[in-house]
């Protein structure tokens, strides 16, 4: 199975004022159109090359790579192997901050490190990369980046790619994708919602805490008052295509309340990572999730209502 993840928008993020509050601000969200596909063909992507590391650490590609990618240079940082067709800034704060994901996420969510090489094709611009995607994924709608785990085809195993450009939210971008990346190179499958959840809450600058103060901002105080959440109705999500940028908001919220609000309610998450490893389908979450509190729905609510509106100062999260 070819499987896309964490897809976003390729647009310039949008900002819709969503209300005015009593005091006459205005508060805003990024539309966020996330929308990922599970494809069976394994012909898309043919040609794909296996890396091998030279003496030296640096990557060598053993054979063709994906036609149309990027090939000039490349680096490795990290699990992440970088190709671009430009010259990049490998000691740029970026690619510190990548390396220092890797070991945020794995740490975090007590996961054992994995040595399976992520490949990360970085165009030079949108016009190049969306020339690429076109031409050869036509049926794919535009986003900003794109993830694949993609079985290959001698060996077993996975190939785990990003595709993207370099644009205003590289960091974001790639922070999300990678957070993707991480999660497919040591679990045997990932649940749609708690694969964006958690996407959604490490692309945050690691200062913040896993905060997405747009998310936080939108189910605070939507037009209607305070989202509605449903982590059952979100568990039986399977297709992307599902998704609004509602389900990715409750994915978020549901993912910061196991990882930052009670002892039990993470144990519950990283117990159902640990199965994960072995298992790719254990079932749903929200039964184990349920014993950590009274409540499941209000315990969200409270969590949500609790944290800090304020973004941190000086930060440079988007
Ligand atoms: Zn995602």
């Amino acid at each position: 199975m070819l499987v896309w993840r964490g897809i976003r928008e390729s647009m310039a993020p949008e900002m819709i004022p969503l209300q005015h509050t009593r005091s006459g601000s205005i508060f805003m969200v990024w539309r966020r159109l996330q929308i990922g596909l599970t494809l069976g063909c394994l012909t898309a992507l043919a040609g794909c090359g296996a890396l091998q590391l030279n003496p030296f650490g640096a990557p060598r590609v053993e054979h063709e790579t994906i036609a149309g990618t990027p090939t000039k240079h490349s680096f490795r940082v990290s699990q992440f192997v970088f190709y671009s067709d430009f010259e990049v800034q490998r000691n740029a704060p970026l690619f510190r901050d990548l390396g220092a994901l890797r070991e945020q996420v794995f740490r975090e969510l007590q996961l054992p490190s994995s040595s399976a090489l992520v490949q990360v094709y970085l165009f030079e611009d949108k016009e190049r990369y969306e020339k690429f995607m076109q031409s050869k994924y036509p049926d794919l709608p535009r986003r900003r980046a794109f993830f694949v785990a993609q079985p290959r085809r001698l060996g077993g195993g996975e190939d785990l790619i990003v595709y993207t450009y370099w644009g205003d939210r590289i960091q974001q971008d790639l922070r999300h994708e990678l957070t993707h990346a991480l999660l497919h190179s040591v679990l045997k499958d990932v649940p749609l919602w708690l694969d964006e959840g958690l996407a959604e809450y490490f692309e945050m600058p690691a200062s913040w805490k896993g905060v997405n103060y747009q998310h936080l901002e939108a189910l605070r105080r939507g037009p209607s008052g305070p989202a509605p959440c449903n982590l059952d109705r979100l568990e039986q999500l399977s297709e992307v295509q599902q998704m609004a940028p509602a389900e990715y908001r409750e994915a978020w919220a549901w993912a910061h309340l196991m990882l930052r609000s009670t002892p039990q309610a993470r144990q519950a998450l990283l117990s159902y990572l640990q199965e994960l490893r072995t298992n790719p389908r254990p079932g749903p979450l929200k039964p184990r999730l349920a014993q950590a509190f009274l409540s499941l729905d209000e315990a969200l609510q409270r969590h949500l209502e609790q944290l800090d509106l304020g973004r941190p100062k000086g930060s440079s999260g988007q």
